[in-house]
């Protein structure tokens, strides 16, 4: 049976497992429709979608599903969604786009609706200035067109927690996994120590964790699967409302809820177990923690190309390929105008990369692989 938990102090019970919503075949509606409904049928009440997710198609997808349920069924599946200081910087913006997701979602209420990517304390500083995008947000709250106010971010553990003191929130969602668990764990536990409801994105690491999935099938935990531990990892957290996964066709959702439901209850155990299985993997990855970035005197976003190297290590170009591409349609916000090509290699990134990553190697051989070289 699926398990539901409080979603913070808001009053509403959600599924552990939450619906990812980007990872749809954006020319194929029928199967995104039959994906969401199945995630639903099997007792997923939590979707989580965004605009520009499945090339701008994922919230009409999540609108025309809802549409095919009976009222009752309706009114207790939530979706989240968000907006983005980038695309909508003032609460103008945010205003009207909210009223488009209302649009998409064939709903007269958004039941989460986040300020997206707040990335560290300088931008939440600006999403919540006067006139900005938290002000349009919580307008729009007070007049009944969002119940719950939330966010999500990528920001380190100490920022979160910072975040998390000024109150502005009800619920957070983050990035977290057996990758870089120790970079967000405090964060992590200061917003479920606060009341808030916690979701996790990206509990299989991009890709990392479930490439060569078979290979590391000596480190699976009793579920036999290494796919299913990573997520048995998250899921095991007591902390952690409900953890998202993307999934793209109604067997992963089957596969997922499989894992979800093996799961009776939170178990510390079961993360130690992990952990100890995890630590004799002996591969080093990047965790996205952006320790190095205050070091490179270029400004490189280095954490998304040791990232994108990662992939290609693990023989998934193509992942590499398809988020390179979301980079360079957005880059001043991505990549910050700055390419590997400006790496002068002074190497002063790498004396402080907690993972001890070649990253000037690293920056070479991407570079070359993306073509910037
Ligand atoms: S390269 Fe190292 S320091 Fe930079 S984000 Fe990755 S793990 Fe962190
Ligand atoms: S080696 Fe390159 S990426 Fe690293 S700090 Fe120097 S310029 Fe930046």
């Amino acid at each position: 049976m699926m398990r539901y938990k409080e979603f913070g102090r808001t009053g509403k019970k959600v599924s552990v497992l939450g619906l990812g919503c980007m990872r749809f075949d954006p020319t194929n509606e029928p199967l995104a429709i039959e994906t969401i409904l199945t995630a639903i049928q099997l007792g997923i009440n939590y979707l989580d979608t965004a605009p520009g997710y499945c090339q701008d198609k994922s919230e009409e997808f999540v609108g025309r599903a809802l549409a095919e349920l009976p009222v009752e069924t309706r009114k207790k599946v939530y979706v989240s969604t968000k907006s983005t200081i980038y695309s909508d910087p003032t609460a103008e913006a945010v205003r009207r786009r909210i009223e488009q997701q209302l649009k998409r979602l064939g709903k007269e209420k958004i039941d989460f609706y986040n300020m997206w990517n707040i990335m560290d304390l300088e931008q939440y500083e600006r999403v919540m200035a006067r006139g900005g995008p938290y002000e349009g947000a919580l307008r729009a709250k007070e007049e009944g067109l969002i119940d719950h106010l939330c966010c999500t971010s990528h920001a380190s553990g100490e920022d979160v927690v910072k975040m998390v003191k000024e109150g502005a929130f009800e619920g957070i969602t983050l990035g977290y996994n057996l990758l870089n668990h120790t970079f967000h764990q405090a964060g992590l536990k200061a917003a479920a120590a606060a009341g808030w409801g916690v979701v996790t994105m990206n509990p299989l690491g991009g890709g990392l964790l479930t490439r060569d999935a078979a290979k590391r099938r000596s480190l699976s935990d009793s579920s036999g699967s290494f796919v299913a531990t990573a997520l048995r990892f998250n899921l095991a957290h007591s902390e952690i409302t409900v953890v998202l996964s993307g999934m793209k066709n109604p067997a992963e959702v089957r596969a997922n809820v499989a894992t979800a439901v093996s799961l009776e209850r939170p178990d510390p155990e079961i993360i130690e177990n992990i952990l100890e299985r995890f630590a004799a993997l002996g591969e080093s990855f990047c965790t996205g923690c952006r320790y190095c970035l205050e070091y490179c005197p270029q400004g490189i976003q280095i954490h998304l190309y040791t990232q994108m190297w990662d992939q290609v290590r693990l023989k998934i170009p193509e992942e590499a390929q398809r988020v390179y591409e979301i980079y360079l349609g957005d880059e001043n916000r991505w990549l910050q105008g700055k390419r590997t090509t400006d790496c002068t290699e002074c190497g002063e990134c790498e004396e402080h990369c907690p993972q001890r990553l070649p990253i000037r190697e690293y920056l070479d051989k991407i570079g070359r692989f993306l073509g910037e070289k």
